[in-house]
């Protein structure tokens, strides 16, 4: 298992695992199973450029270097991976390329010349980033593709796509403070630390830094700013959560993120369970959807998805209780509804793409013929079609096996336990 994105060290596996060696968004230190090859692995394929995080406000030449460093990572991916390939012989081997993430999420801009952010003179400059980083991917599975056994089965998975993203994300904690259902900080809160504004003032400093440097420093710079900070981003600090009938939680842009400040649950509570909950997610919901992006007038938000009515589970609690999708057809610079009249505000986020729900899977290897497999399949069926076609027990899952898959394969080579 090699760099599965947020999967932590699983421990005693048969066989190896690398967690966190170049995945985006890094929630820990590289670690490996067995814990001895993390030494192996950093002495011969180094670090890679952007374990912790890719966020950072790029200009043009910014983002040609970056598209740079991504694909150098991809060729040490590359190479990592035919290591492991030619070291053992698996039953099942999984590399995760992140690097398209990367580049979708900062650089979307420069590709789309509908985004409100979109500069053809940035544009030349950073030499289109996306698809260098795409072609070079395509390269090294090119390469790696020859180098499996004939027989050997190959899910090529995008678990999303990506697009522009637009929404109101920064402007969501001004919506709902002129609906009234949050209230501002008292005047008289108390202001940030000395070592936080401290902290604030040698940001200029940092952009300064070369970016290999601040991609090796970046992991310790989040850490002493969470504890020196409150952690909500800026605009979520203008909410006094205990003042407030609701309150946003840190999301990425593509949902935003309410949670309801809910009696009995919250340390302050100020609505009632039950009917009166009920009744409040209802009237949000209609606010919410009424906010139309100006001039146009189109629609802003897809749809509200309530948290009890889709995530099951013991642990459903702690996430928000509405998910605010967002219409990301719509570039936004002024948002308005008859309620809360018109709220302006540009989209400085550097993340100028985000995520969309459908994403690419292809499937090939012995049995499977070629063709479309004519309808859509959920990213929770792959773990169950993996799992059957190594007859591994796979209790309490969602998913569905892909019979297109399983059947073909398995009516020409049999699973793996019961080779010959
Ligand atoms: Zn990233
Ligand atoms: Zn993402």
């Amino acid at each position: 298992m090699l760099d599965v994105p947020h999967a932590p060290r699983s421990q005693d596996l048969n066989g190896i695992q690398l967690a966190e060696w170049g995945a985006h968004d890094a929630e820990r230190d590289f670690s490996t199973w067995p814990p001895a090859l993390a030494a192996e692995v950093s002495r011969q394929f180094g670090h890679h450029p952007w374990r912790a995080s890719c966020d950072d406000d790029r200009r043009g030449a910014d983002h040609r270097r970056f598209a740079e460093e991504l694909v150098r990572a991809i060729g040490e991916k590359e190479r990592l991976t035919r290591h492991f390939l030619d070291r053992d012989d698996w039953d099942f081997l999984a590399q995760v390329f992140t690097e398209a993430h990367c580049a979708g999420h900062q650089c979307w801009h420069l590709t789309d010349p509908a985004h409100p952010r979109h500069d053809p003179a940035e544009g030349a400059q950073a030499g289109d980033p996306i698809g260098k980083v795409y072609e070079a991917l395509d390269g090294a599975l090119g390469r790696l593709l020859p180098a499996l056994e004939e027989d050997a089965l190959v899910l090529i998975l995008a678990g999303h796509g990506m697009g522009a993203s637009f929404g109101a994300q920064h402007l969501l904690d001004q919506v709902l403070l002129r609906l009234g259902v949050a209230a501002p900080p008292l005047a008289s809160a108390r202001p940030p630390s000395t070592k936080a504004r401290v902290l604030g003032a040698l940001r200029p400093l940092w952009r300064l830094l070369p970016a290999s440097l601040r991609a090796n420093l970046d992991q310790q710079r989040r850490r002493a700013r969470r504890r020196l900070n409150d952690r909500r981003p800026a605009h979520h600090r203008s909410i006094d959560p205990a003042r407030s009938q609701c309150f946003l939680v840190e999301n990425t842009p593509a949902h935003g993120a309410i949670r309801v400040n809910l009696r009995g649950r919250e340390p302050q509570g100020l609505i009632e369970p039950g009917a009166d909950f009920e009744r409040f997610c209802a009237m949000l919901e209609r606010d919410l959807m009424d906010l139309t992006a100006v001039p146009s007038g189109r629609p802003l938000v897809k749809r509200v998805i309530r948290r009890d009515r889709t995530y099951p589970g013991p642990m459903s609690e702690r996430l928000p209780d509405l998910f605010v999708e967002w219409n990301h057809e719509v570039g936004v610079t002024e948002i308005g509804s008859d309620k809360i009249g018109r709220i302006a505000g540009q989209n400085h986020h550097c993340r100028t793409g985000d995520h969309r729900p459908e994403g690419l899977f292809i499937a090939l290897g012995p049995g499977l013929p070629a063709g479309e497999i004519g309808r859509a399949v959920s990213i929770l069926d792959f773990a169950p079609t993996i799992a059957r076609l190594l007859e591994v027990e796979l209790p309490e899952t969602e998913g569905h096996v892909i019979a297109e898959i399983t059947e073909a394969v398995l009516s020409v080579s049999p699973p793996v336990g019961q080779e010959t």
